[in-house]
């Protein structure tokens, strides 16, 4: 921190940092210094060291040299997006006074301000941005009646899963705005599928995976301030005119508002009115099911094998970003997903329709965002083309669909309604903006000649003196006969004549010449009329600018006004989305789904399509079929390693996301009774890194799934019980699948390699035993990767060994043993008490074992002493 240092005896420009340092004490400050942003003391360490530029040192403190680094102000925003991608804030510390020339240059440091905090969930430049994605902040706020009474610890926190939260989140870059009112237990799931950038939280609020989005400690206002609060950002009386806010709700939206308009330096960017978002009508999604499916990243971090590569074929920012919140969040009303369905469906069957359509989105540039950074007065002429594009390429949009508008479905019908507004907007920002623009505000040119006559006043002035320049040039060459005279602009001198020093001696003599400078081969000179004509450019040249600004403004506030313009935004990105799943529809190989209320559950010919994409050329995907209709709902899948059943567990899993998503599905066929909360466990997932053993993340995500599915839930879970001992992990898993089965009574499919499970076929009524389809050819072993009804007959694992060159007397020896074994087995396993739901345990010992759980330090564990834990436990039992 900077208590190591102390402004007293600081330089005044030292001071004014020390000032702004002290308001910003969890920002890099970048302090304008010219054309330069330095960084001083810590902050200059910390920056030089991740961007690797040189540390340098400034003057002395305290009888020090200052660290000192800097970056030019052109190149800042490469920096900044470095900084900000490694978790930093940065504070910009503008001159806020033009420099003084002359005298006035000694009365100390120029003024400045902090004109912005730049935070990673405050972002509003496409430098800084991922286009696809949204970039969210979220605030989260506890129990308002429980505010006061103070935080007691992290188990205090979990025991309590049904404590009220408000949840508010912004999209700065886009203006999105929602909230919602949850509980603890679905805290997890909604981090999840916002994924945000940073998080708003009081201090201590525990929030696991997500702490490195920790935004700085905020001062919580009270309910009536923040209703107030809310009100007044959006001039209104109260803000029960956008919907209902519970107390939690309208102190997280208010949190989160506060918070932008801080790293605004007090603007506030244009936002939609906030919009309560009711808790239901999402398909329930746990972040370990989330992690396991790579739908928006995948494991690796990347976003090349994900479901959103495999199904975005969206031509626009806005509309894979809308696509990706779509299949963060899947449905659960089956009106909503069948909406969306006959959108695409009418696109897909409406041939050269469909291509009009892709082809006018493709003009449209990222109007969310464009009217972002206007609304934040960050805004450069090519904010206000993409206005300008964005209304034309709606128009277009809209004429694409329009000569059959009778017919299209309501979804679709809505969308296309927005297009055609804002068309005085669109012809005047059409008039008024230059054929050529350039990339500042500053350079000039920005509003086309014949659109303001005041303008074309002083740019004819400029140009026109401009002329006369160039004409005594030629005047002045004649006169003093230097053919190599030439008239230059310079920065402090203005106009100069030029010439060769080998003529500066015939100069010297004339008369009206005055010798201002005189370089190694050139001398310079300035003449009265010169001067006066500098002044004169000048002036035109800056009023030109004042007026061309002055249009820019008016422009801005012009698109800002119109209430429309977002709203068509959010259109065209619906539009986009439609058009991608028709387009990954016409393919051939993907289905629209039956989406109903009942517990049906059916797919045929269904496929992966990120495994599919990337099965190397010459290879086909095995499609599968998937029935877990209500006499069948719990598949038991037996085969070996590598045989396919990670898979087609995920792709079953996927293949809900996507239908309740409205999106097509993968495969030939499917009729899909609503789920309401997906589970997925599959592949290993050491968790390593947080010093958990496989085995405990086992069990701890086992027991995630047991206390919260639910009988329209669907459970897809890959070797439970592979992280223990072969006893244990078989007890195990049997007891984990009759819960499945009998209590919990949801859809599920059991992946395993215990064979001997498909024995409880004749005790489990619905559970019906698949196993993948493996043959021997010339001695190998092939994967025909098909699930097939019916267990395994055989154990390929002896036969892998021989394979493998173990000799043959081993694999003899165990190909007896296993017969043995496997006669034991015949008449199918006793039931194992760990696990059994019926029995109860004794009050006095459920409150020993429960202390001595809850005093457990099980991050602590190793996988040995937790394994002797659970003997020693089940000894007692
Ligand atoms: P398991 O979980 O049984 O070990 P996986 O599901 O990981 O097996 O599959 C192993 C590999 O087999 C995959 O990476 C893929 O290349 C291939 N594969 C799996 N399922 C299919 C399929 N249905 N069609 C074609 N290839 C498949």
């Amino acid at each position: 921190g900077m208590t190591r240092y102390s402004p007293e005896g600081a330089t005044p420009a030292m001071a004014q940092w020390f000032a702004l340092k002290a308001e910003n004490p969890e920002a890099l400050l970048f302090f304008r210094m010219g054309d330069f942003y330095e960084l001083f003391f810590d902050d200059a360490t910390a920056a030089a060291a991740a961007l690797d530029i040189a540390l340098t040192a400034r003057g002395n403190h305290a009888g020090e040299p200052i660290p000192m680094c800097g970056v030019p102000v052109a190149a800042a925003s490469a920096y900044l997006a470095r900084l900000i991608r490694r978790g930093f804030r940065v504070a910009v510390a503008e001159q806020t006074e033009a420099p003084r020339k002359g005298k006035g240059a000694s009365k100390g440091p120029l003024a400045r301000a902090v004109v912005r905090v730049i935070t990673p969930g405050t972002l509003t430049e496409d430098e800084l941005l991922e286009p696809g994605r949204s970039n969210l902040l979220l605030a989260l706020v506890e129990s308002t009646a429980s505010t006061g009474r103070g935080r007691k610890s992290k188990n205090a926190e979990a025991a309590q899963p049904e404590a009220p939260l408000g949840a508010a989140w912004i999209d700065v870059s886009t203006g999105l705005f929602e909230t919602a009112h949850i509980t603890q237990k679905n805290l997890a799931g909604l981090l999840g599928r916002l994924d945000p950038a940073e998080i708003l939280v009081p201090p201590g609020f525990p929030l696991g995976d997500f702490e490195s989005c920790r935004a700085p400690d905020v001062l919580v206002p009270g309910v009536e301030a923040a209703r107030q609060r809310l009100a007044s950002a959006f001039s209104v009386a109260s803000v029960d005119a956008f919907g209902t806010f519970s107390d939690e709700e309208a102190v997280a939206a208010a949190l989160a508002v506060e918070y932008v308009q801080r790293s605004q330096a007090g603007k506030l960017p244009r936002l939609a009115h906030p919009s309560p978002q009711t808790d239901g009508g999402i398909l329930g999604i746990d972040p370990a099911t989330r992690a396991s499916l790579d739908i928006l990243r995948a494991r690796d971090g990347g976003m090349e094998h994900t479901l959103f590569s495999a199904v975005n074929r969206a031509v626009t920012a806005a509309g894979a970003r809308l696509l990706a919140e779509w299949l963060a969040a899947p449905l659960t009303d089956t009106g909503r997903i069948a909406a969306r369905q006959e959108g695409w469906v009418w696109l897909r069957d409406a041939g050269t329709c469909r291509d009009s359509l892709r082809d006018a989105l493709k003009k449209a540039p990222d109007i969310a965002r464009a009217l972002g950074r206007l609304s934040l007065g960050r805004g450069q002429p090519r904010d206000l083309a993409s206005i300008r594009d964005g209304l034309a390429a709606a128009r277009e949009a809209a004429s694409a669909l329009g000569g059959s508008k009778a017919d299209l479905p309501p979804y679709l019908d809505k969308a296309v309604s927005r297009l055609g507004v804002a068309t005085d907007l669109q012809a005047e920002l059409t008039r008024a903006l230059a054929e050529n623009l350039p990339a500042r505000l500053e350079d000039g040119g920005v509003i086309a000649a014949g659109y303001d006559g005041e303008l074309d006043g002083y740019r004819g002035l400029r140009d026109n003196s401009r002329r006369i320049v160039a004409g005594l040039q030629t005047d002045y060459a004649a006169r003093f006969g230097v053919a190599s005279l030439k008239i230059k602009h310079h920065a402090q001198l203005g106009y100069v004549i030029e010439v060769p020093v080998s003529a500066s001696s015939r100069m010297k003599d004339q008369d009206g010449l005055m010798f201002r400078q005189g370089t190694a081969s050139n001398a310079r000179f300035s003449t009265e009329e010169l001067s006066g004509l500098d002044a004169k450019i000048a002036e035109a040249g800056e009023r030109a600018a004042a007026r061309e600004k002055g249009l820019f403004t008016a422009l801005a506030e012009a698109v800002l006004a119109e209430q429309d313009v977002p709203v068509l935004a959010k259109a065209l990105a619906v539009l986009d989305v439609l058009q991608s799943c028709a387009a990954l529809a016409a393919g051939g190989s993907w289905c629209r789904p039956v989406v109903t209320d009942d517990g049906a559950f059916d797919l045929h010919g269904c496929r992966h399509p990120v495994v599919e994409a990337a099965l190397p050329k010459g290879t086909r995907f095995t499609p599968n079929g998937c029935d877990l209709s209500p006499k069948r709902r719990v598949m038991l899948l037996t085969g070996p390693n590598m045989a396919g059943k990670s898979t087609f567990l995920r792709q079953t899993a996927l293949a809900i996301i996507l239908a309740q998503g409205g999106f097509p599905v993968a495969a030939d066929k499917a009729h899909i009774g609503v789920v309401d909360q997906l589970f997925s466990r599959v592949g290993a997932s050491d968790d390593l890194a947080r010093g958990r053993s496989t085995f405990m993340v086992e069990m701890t995500e086992t027991a995630a799934i047991l206390n919260q599915a639910g009988p329209r839930s669907l459970v897809v879970v890959d070797e439970i019980g592979r992280g223990t001992a072969t006893l244990d992990g078989l007890a195990i898993a049997w007891s984990v699948l009759e819960a499945l089965h009998s209590t919990v009574r949801c859809r599920a499919i059991f992946a395993t390699h215990f064979h001997e499970l498909s024995g409880l076929v004749d005790t489990l009524p619905r559970l019906s035993p698949h196993t993948m389809a493996v043959r021997e050819w010339r001695g190998q072993i092939v994967f025909l990767h098909e699930v097939l009804a019916g267990s395994a007959k055989k154990s390929w694992g002896v036969h892998v060994a021989r394979l493998a060159g173990v000799p043959t007397s081993v694999v003899e020896r165990a190909g007896r043993l296993l017969r043995e074994l496997e006669k034991d087995h015949a008449t199918g396993p006793k039931p194992l008490p760990l696990f059994d739901t019926q029995k109860t345990i004794p009050q006095e010992d459920e409150t020993t074992l429960r202390k001595r759980l809850v005093d457990l330090d099980v991050d602590a564990l190793t996988p040995r002493a937790a394994l002797d834990m659970l003997y020693e436990l089940h000894k007692e039992a």
